[in-house]
């Protein structure tokens, strides 16, 4: 087994170049994924930020919905930006019709929480696992998470709202650390997927 994870990034809409310039910066392989069998081989993939009604639709189309949520059962560890972040959510506070997650953090997002496109903003977090400096969070029409249960752990927030979660191998931020050039969340997910490998090779 090489030493270098492989990562998929989820291409079916959304910011999927930045996230593999992102992960092969945090020294993973990364590599597009559109359709089922793409899942296999992988050791674990992201979610881009993009519209997640749109993506929820491309993914049931494509037929990959269905595999992703039992690798996501199964524990393939999966992190999610912003629109990312909703599809990993057990539930939508304010689904459009037709949108489906593929779920894995138990939480309740809530979709363009933070405003319209035009009141995207910057701002400065504490990332819990994430050392140094604050990490320059983007917000471009952001979900927040209302709550979360026992089993998910609140790693920031943001003027009193949840603004990443981490349960097991799952990982989601409102945010957008793909747009910044500071690849230490990517870096943390890179981290998790090595640990989880090396759990399975135990
Ligand atoms: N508001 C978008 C949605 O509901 C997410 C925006 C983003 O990913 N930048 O999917």
């Amino acid at each position: 087994m090489s030493d270098t994870p492989v990562i998929g990034v989820l291409a079916l809409q959304g910011d999927v170049r930045e996230h593999l310039v992102a992960l092969a910066a945090a020294d993973a392989v990364a590599r597009p994924v559109r359709r089922p069998d793409e899942l296999a081989g992988l050791d674990g993939l992201v979610v881009p930020g993009g519209e997640s009604t749109t993506i929820s639709k491309l993914a049931v189309l494509f037929g990959v919905m269905d595999p992703l949520r039992a690798r996501v059962r199964d524990g393939m560890p999966v992190y999610g930006t912003c629109a990312g972040m909703i599809l990993l959510a057990d539930k939508i506070l304010d689904p459009r019709s037709g949108q489906e997650t593929i779920g894995g953090i138990d939480m309740i997002v809530r979709r363009n929480a933070f405003g319209r496109q035009n009141e995207s903003f910057e701002a400065a977090l504490d990332v819990k696992g994430v050392a140094g400096d604050p990490v320059e969070g983007v917000f471009i029409r952001a979900p927040w998470v209302e709550s979360v249960g026992a089993d998910a752990e609140v790693l920031a927030e943001h003027d009193g709202h949840i603004v990443a979660v981490r349960q097991g191998n799952a990982l989601a931020t409102s945010f957008h650390p793909e747009l910044t050039g500071d690849h230490r969340v990517h870096a943390l997910f890179v981290d998790m997927v090595r640990a989880d490998r090396t759990a399975e090779s135990l």
